[in-house]
């Protein structure tokens, strides 16, 4: 398939046109940011080990019976996807608590939650990606009430499929974020990535952060954690 103009730049992806104007081509890149983008940075190899790991999931997920927006995987770090209108909701789903959850609330992290925590953000940069629930959601005309109920749905099962297929390698999902996509043809899909950008994986018996806190807190072995998670997942 070839890859036509560029649509769209964002901080860790590119997506290019296809000949197809129901497809779309993802290209992952290395780039890394954090903190609303203050911090930058190279994590090198990370935009294949992403493209890769998102596809090896979002396949597992789609025979598991969550619809997604992947198609093929072209090269080590392109992909061509269904080209959808993503959804401006940040979906997060917390099984233990870490990062915001914790520094809003007071707590510390590694609490496990007797049930997930399903939170929403609204997906704007400018305004910091402010939590907002159902009610702000529908006002804001952000997605209908119907549509919330299923992305609620879907991202719980998605965690519950997540949590099992991790676990077998020896890693907790402790939190994950997750963006949904509208097809041309009104159907909801899982879209974007699901990888050590966008999850916090921690060592199952150790509790050593396998993500990317490792660079939003310089915690050191940043290409590292990323590879490990690779060989655990995908042994490669
Ligand atoms: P928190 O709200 O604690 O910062 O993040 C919760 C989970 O969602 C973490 O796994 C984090 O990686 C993911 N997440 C939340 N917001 C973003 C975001 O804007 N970009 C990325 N890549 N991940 C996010």
């Amino acid at each position: 398939m070839e890859k036509l103009e560029q649509l769209y730049e964002g901080k860790a992806k590119k997506v290019f046109a296809t000949e197809n104007p129901d497809l779309v081509i993802v290209s992952y890149k290395d780039d890394a940011t954090a903190f609303d983008g203050q911090k930058k940075g190279i994590i090198s190899g990370k935009g294949a080990i992403n493209n890769r790991m998102t596809n090896f999931l979002m396949q597992k997920l789609e025979k598991q019976g969550v619809p997604t927006h992947f198609v093929e995987e072209l090269n080590d770090r392109e992909t061509v996807v269904r080209k959808v209108s993503i959804v401006p909701l940040e979906v997060i789903v917390r099984n233990l608590s870490a990062g915001h959850f914790a520094s809003r609330y007071g707590v510390e992290e590694g609490i496990v939650f007797e049930e997930p925590v399903v939170e929403f953000s609204y997906k704007n940069d400018d305004l910091h990606d402010p939590l907002l629930n159902d009610d702000h959601a529908v006002a804001l005309k952000l997605a209908t009430r119907e549509e919330i109920a299923v992305i609620k749905q879907m991202a719980l099962k998605v965690n519950e499929l997540l949590k099992g297929i991790l676990l077998e390698c020896g890693v907790t999902l402790v939190d994950f974020k997750l963006e949904f996509g509208k097809t041309s043809d009104g159907k909801l899909v899982l879209a974007d990535e699901i990888s050590p950008d966008t999850c916090r994986f921690w060592d199952a018996k150790t509790g050593e952060k396998l993500d990317k806190d490792r660079f939003r807190r310089d915690l050191g072995n940043v290409e590292e954690a990323y590879i490990e998670m690779r060989r655990r997942l995908l042994g490669e």
